[in-house]
């Protein structure tokens, strides 16, 4: 069976890495020359809207997925007249614009951050009044790792963040004092099975993941419960096949409860659920390989507890980080620079109390 995949970064490199042992073969198509999928599978080079590209890469393919949610919902709909496409178009809608995501999720009676669509200084204005400061400003597309986004603190913030953003159309979303932010990775087969790994809990620096610790500490059921039940809720009404990532913020409610407010999704394998390649049964991306090609989906117990730790910008000395036992480094090829995803450790232990001390370790190694 040959799948094909949309986009050829880290995500996809190691989708086929994971879905080779299984006896997959892999195309991707991706308009970089020197994707980190380049090494190791066969990688067209074409734009995702060149139709004639579409159709050399979705011949003697059995099924297409993708690993980027920006992906034109167009190719996705136009490929799919001829191959199976998972996770199916409705999923790339809901997710590529905030302004219908949070709307999505509010359908589905999930708690979101309170947000008002911007199109103009005067929505901007009434918007402020509405939700309160401090808020945030985002782009309704194409934002990511903090990127198409502005903290407006106090009114004296306004005309920065309408120059900033101001030529595309915009979301305003209140400032929530998170008590940290959790996400969950939940994986639906072609059947309809649902299984969610437990929630992990994430840290960004400068907008971008840093770190994730899984399961999240101090996990209660009650809390995973919610996220299972709010993953599923999308799950189904999205007749979703797949990997998909929900990304939350913790708060605490009035009742002084735990409980999460949904900030965004994504539907692909996500860096967040890096660490199940070696922390528990299945990976994500063996399990999101199996959800689309329909056999039955992998057990997502956890091995003992994990880290992740994304290497952003800059290499650490490998060999130093290599000597310490239980951890696995993955570098996707990619060339260093600023800000640039370049690989992730994981650091995988049976007691907390041993991991926080390897994370420590691997932390001051990779801070320099
Ligand atoms: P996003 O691209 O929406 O995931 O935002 C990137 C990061 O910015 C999040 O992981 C949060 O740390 C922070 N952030 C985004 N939206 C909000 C918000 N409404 N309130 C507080 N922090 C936020």
């Amino acid at each position: 069976m040959r799948i094909g995949i949309l986009g050829g970064g880290q995500l996809g490199r190691m989708l086929a890495l994971d879905g080779y042992p299984l006896g997959f073969q892999f195309r991707f198509l991706d308009p970089t020359l020197d994707a980190p999928v380049n090494q190791l599978a066969e990688h067209l080079v074409g734009a995702y809207d060149d139709i004639d590209m579409l159709h050399r890469f979705a011949d003697g393919v059995d099924v297409v997925t993708y690993e980027f949610e920006n992906v034109p919902v167009e190719t996705v709909r136009i490929l799919s007249q001829n191959v199976p496409v998972y996770p199916p178009p409705q999923a790339l809608e809901a997710a590529q614009d905030r302004l219908v995501e949070k709307r999505f999720l509010q359908d589905l009676a999930i708690p979101t951050p309170p947000f008002v669509a911007v199109n103009t200084r005067t929505d901007l204005e009434a918007a402020i009044v509405q939700i309160g400061l401090p808020a945030v400003l985002k782009t309704r597309r194409l934002g990511y790792d903090g990127k198409g986004q502005y903290l407006i603190r106090q009114m004296a913030d306004v005309e920065r963040a309408w120059v900033a953003l101001g030529i595309t159309p915009l979301i305003l979303e209140g400032f929530v004092s998170f008590t940290r932010e959790v996400s969950i990775l939940a994986v639906r087969g072609r059947d309809g099975t649902i299984i969610c790994y437990p929630l992990v809990e994430n840290e960004h620096r400068q907008g971008i993941l840093w770190r994730s610790l899984a399961p999240a500490p101090h996990l209660s059921p009650e809390l995973q419960a919610q996220a299972v039940d709010y993953a599923t809720r999308v799950l189904d009404k999205l007749k979703y096949v797949g990997v998909l990532a929900i990304e939350f913020f913790q708060v605490v409610d009035a009742q002084q409860q735990f409980m999460l407010l949904a900030n965004e999704m994504a539907p692909r394998v996500h860096n967040s659920g890096h660490w199940t390649i070696e922390g528990a049964e299945t990976s994500q991306f063996e399990n999101h390989v199996r959800a689309i090609a329909g056999l039955p989906l992998g057990d997502v117990a956890v091995r003992g507890c994990a880290a992740m730790l994304n290497l952003i910008g800059t290499l650490p000395d490998l060999s130093s980080m290599l000597a310490i036992p239980g951890t696995h480094v993955h570098l996707y090829g990619k060339a260093p620079r600023h800000g640039r995803k370049l690989g992730h450790v994981t650091l995988r232990a049976d007691e907390p109390q041993t991991l926080t001390t390897m994370r420590q370790h691997v932390e001051t190694l990779i801070d320099g």
